[in-house]
């Protein structure tokens, strides 16, 4: 006979039952598979070496950017004082846009108040229910979300695979199908096949739209980003999500693309309609950090090689990792515990490094994560190198060095 469910117990009148009860269970189960994430606040001055920002060019701290910063907050004010349809837009905004679309050669730009809610807005204001969106594995979880609130169908495909792409679009008999994908994945720091995304979206009439988060101040003509790099910059169907968090040393994200497209997502994109506007400051810092760029191309240049610097390294010493193509090396760690211990030790030794572990990669492969700086020196390079390969866990060289 099968066991009878177990009658729960009636609540007493004294002691109501406990709404959040099911947090405890769920943290004692963090807890045991070593899973638990707390939040630790960055020293201001710091005298660890830091491989762990996005910062990639350096310019967080640029007297420039945060001059910038400083002299926009004192014009306009600490915030935007409202969505950017009503107060929320300044000048600043419109030249940030200006400029944006500008540096990386689009007709036109839609700066919002993160890389995560400009990729909400793209996913939501190109689609509509029963369009098709096709989505790489491995994209980032803004897209994943977007996908969500796009109520599109979303077709997941394997990583990296423009012909999986084909087959799902070839199929569909809708309008509105759209292409999405990372141009450098943020786990492994590898490239999309960005150029035969385009070809494919092209011939079966999809838009592609294209997350540069990583690509941008790092890869193509002077920092110019993937995108531009693949040779679809001002492409008729594609259109781009960038961060300003990341290169640009700042904080906000914007959409790139053609007039019409930024227009329909002012008109009916709700991430950017009902969300207060990028704080001037913000707005103020990005905009110094591109004009740094755009003077200084070297920059990109320093922050590949830089990655490529300590890809050689690593492998060298018999460590996995992924060849890099833009600014993000991944090194494989044998379990998330000891991804956990390797970060924790890398830090005692005065080296900030990222960590990836479950549930953050779905593939369940821990690993550790450089990010690749332009403003590093060679000694501070090899000094990083030096602090990684003797923290390295048993069981992540592949083979002895
Ligand atoms: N896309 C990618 C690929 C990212 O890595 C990130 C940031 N981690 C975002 C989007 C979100 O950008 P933001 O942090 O500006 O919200």
């Amino acid at each position: 006979m099968p066991a009878e469910p177990p009658v729960p117990s009636p609540p007493s009148p004294s002691t109501p039952p406990d709404p959040f009860g099911w947090i405890d269970e769920e943290a004692r189960r963090r807890e045991r598979s070593g899973l638990v994430r707390t939040l630790r606040p960055r020293p201001a001055y710091s005298t660890l070496l830091d491989l762990a920002s996005n910062d990639y060019l350096g310019l967080t701290h640029h007297p420039v950017t945060t001059g910038a910063a400083a002299d926009a907050a004192r014009r306009w004010g600490a915030g935007a004082t409202g969505s950017r349809l009503v107060t929320g837009s300044t000048a600043l905004h419109a030249e940030l846009e200006r400029e944006l679309a500008g540096f990386c050669g689009f007709e036109a730009a839609l700066v919002l108040s993160s890389g995560y809610a400009a990729n909400l807005a793209a996913l939501t204001a190109l689609t509509a229910r029963g369009s098709l969106v096709v989505s790489d594995a491995a994209n980032h979880a803004s897209i994943v979300d977007g996908c969500r609130l796009s109520r599109a169908e979303t077709v997941v495909v394997p990583h990296a695979d423009p012909e999986a792409v084909d087959k799902t679009l070839e199929t569909y008999g809708g309008s509105r199908a759209l292409a999405v994908s990372d141009s450098v994945f943020s786990v492994d720091g590898d490239a999309a096949p960005l150029a035969r995304l385009a070809e494919v979206c092209r011939t079966r009439g999809a838009a592609l739209l294209v997350d540069d988060a990583h690509g941008l101040g790092v890869l193509g003509d002077g920092g110019r980003g993937a995108v531009h790099a693949a040779g679809l910059a001002g492409d008729p169907g594609t259109v781009v999500t960038v961060t300003l968090s990341k290169s640009l040393g700042s904080q906000g994200g914007a959409v790139l693309g053609p007039a019409r497209v930024i227009g329909q997502l002012v008109n009916t994109a709700r991430s950017f309609i009902f969300d207060t506007g990028l704080a001037p400051a913000a707005a103020g810092a990005a905009l110094a950090s591109l004009r740094l760029l755009r003077e200084d191309p070297s920059l990109a240049v320093r922050a590949r090689a830089v990655a490529n610097a300590l890809h050689r390294g690593l492998t060298g010493a018999g460590l996995t990792a992924v060849r890099p193509d833009a600014a993000v090396v991944s090194v494989r760690a044998p379990s998330p515990d000891a991804a956990v211990r390797w970060a924790a030790d890398c830090r005692a030794a005065g080296l900030v490094v990222g960590c990836f572990r479950p549930p953050s990669v779905p593939d369940g492969v821990s690993r550790i994560r450089l990010t690749a700086r332009a403003d590093l020196t060679d000694a501070q390079v090899a000094t990083a190198l030096a602090t990684i390969i003797a923290t390295a866990p048993p069981g992540a060289k592949a083979r002895p060095a």
